[in-house]
């Protein structure tokens, strides 16, 4: 990625248009921020640009709107986070066709050093349909033409894994394309865990379904020194063992896929670790997040899991396990919780984890973490701040460690 242009290339750029694809897709209750971490980490290229007195048009999808104006998908409350946080009085197009002359007039209008925000990019059906439908492309044009087809910064991490108008349709129509910092800090800090890890290298994969990760279990293999594998994901590999599952969350047309990659691990000497003790109960109730009344709940003394029960947490025995290889490791990756973390009872391994990720990272380890449920994990356990990388990108960072290129990356030019 680091030969792709980025904002520091962009030369001149003072009283030009500069349109900003940025990642505000922030959780909102009730038209009230929840979270501000993607609007603080697009501050940067922003400030930047505002330095340069540019004059700056951001865009953003919020939500999935699915081309209908839903008020509660609207960023408005972005662009009074935005000017509080710029100290600048951040203007906004509330247009719910995005690109209409009023929306045109703003942009026409802007002076050097302002800014102004465009509204939700998926209020158009269009957005998301670039490589469905060929007029699709004409609504990429009409963003393009706001920035006097000048200068697009892309620094939406968060939808780089998807080919969008407001991402890869406007860069056919801009003299200039480049990433923003929070892409290029993204994209370095993968980038350099997959491409140029300090040995050890470890992975640390979870969450439901095998099937949702196998490729990116594929392409790790050939990069790691260590494999954990925690969550339901686990009870699939051990099944594939022979060990009883219960009623464990086990995907039975995944457990020939299971073994295979078990074989590839040891025929590339990778160590592979998967929980030797469970916690398990029988019933959760997923809505609540909580477990119910009656249920039982308790901890296994090795691989085997009774019937009518189901593993919903990584025990004491394979995190005192785990361990071992964590605080050895020198770079680690980390995407996908160990157990049902949601509840607070099942919680445990995975917070364990974080800390001794963060512990590892103290140590001089270099440690990426990408997901919403592991970013989740390590806020829960208050080691956020100890991570060298905390990805803003959960199916982007995802389909990285795939390995596939990223469509919002690839059309960007090169430096
Ligand atoms: P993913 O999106 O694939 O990273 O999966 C995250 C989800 O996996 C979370 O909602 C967890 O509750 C769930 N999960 C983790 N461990 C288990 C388990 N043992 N049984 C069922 N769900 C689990």
């Amino acid at each position: 990625m680091l030969n792709k242009k980025t904002v520091d290339d962009l030369k001149d750029i003072a009283g030009k248009k500069v349109l900003v694809r940025c990642d505000f897709n922030v959780p909102l209750k009730q038209g009230v921020i929840q979270n501000y971490k993607r609007i603080d980490a697009a501050l940067p290229t922003i400030k930047k640009l505002l330095s340069e007195k540019a004059k700056i048009i951001l865009c953003s999808h919020m939500g999935k709107p699915k081309g209908e104006p839903l008020p509660e998908l609207s960023l408005a409350p972005v662009a009074v986070a935005l000017s509080e946080r710029l100290g600048v009085q951040v203007k906004f197009a509330d247009d719910p066709k995005v690109t209409s002359d009023a929306t045109k007039k703003m942009a026409a209008e802007l002076k050097d050093g302002e800014v102004l925000l465009l509204q939700n990019t998926r209020y158009r059906k269009e957005e998301t349909k670039l490589e469905k439908d060929e007029t699709a492309i004409k609504f990429a044009e009409e963003l393009a033409a706001l920035c006097d087809n000048e200068i697009f910064v892309n620094d939406a991490f968060g939808t780089a894994h998807r080919a969008h108008c407001s991402n890869v349709g406007v860069t056919k129509f801009v003299k200039e394309a480049a990433a923003g910092y929070l892409v290029e800090k993204e994209l370095k800090f993968l980038g350099d865990a997959l491409n140029a890890p300090v040995k050890p290298f470890l992975a640390i994969l979870g969450g439901a379904k095998v099937s949702d990760k196998i490729n990116v279990i594929e392409n790790l293999l050939s990069k790691v020194d260590s494999i954990i594998i925690g969550g339901a994901m686990a009870y699939t590999f051990l099944k594939a063992q022979g060990y009883k599952t219960g009623k464990s969350l086990v995907e039975e047309d995944k457990l020939d896929l299971a073994k295979d990659l078990l074989k590839k691990a040891e025929s590339k000497g990778v160590k592979f670790l998967l929980p030797v003790d469970h916690v398990i109960a029988t019933a959760v109730d997923f809505e609540t997040k909580s477990v119910p009344a009656g249920a039982t709940v308790k901890n296994t003394d090795g691989l085997d899991i009774e019937d009518g029960f189901m593993g919903v947490d990584a025990g004491p025995k394979s995190i005192a396990k785990f361990s071992e290889v964590v605080k050895a490791a020198k770079t680690i990756v980390w995407n996908g919780p160990l157990g049902i973390f949601e509840v607070a009872e099942f919680s445990v391994g995975t917070v364990e984890i974080a800390k001794l990720v963060a512990e590892a990272t103290k140590g001089g380890a270099i440690s990426v973490v990408g997901g919403g449920d592991s970013v989740s994990a390590v806020k829960k356990a208050s080691v956020d701040k100890e991570i060298t990388h905390v990805s803003t990108g959960g199916g982007a960072s995802l389909e990285f460690l795939e390995g596939k290129e990223l469509p919002g990356i690839a059309a960007l030019p090169t430096k």
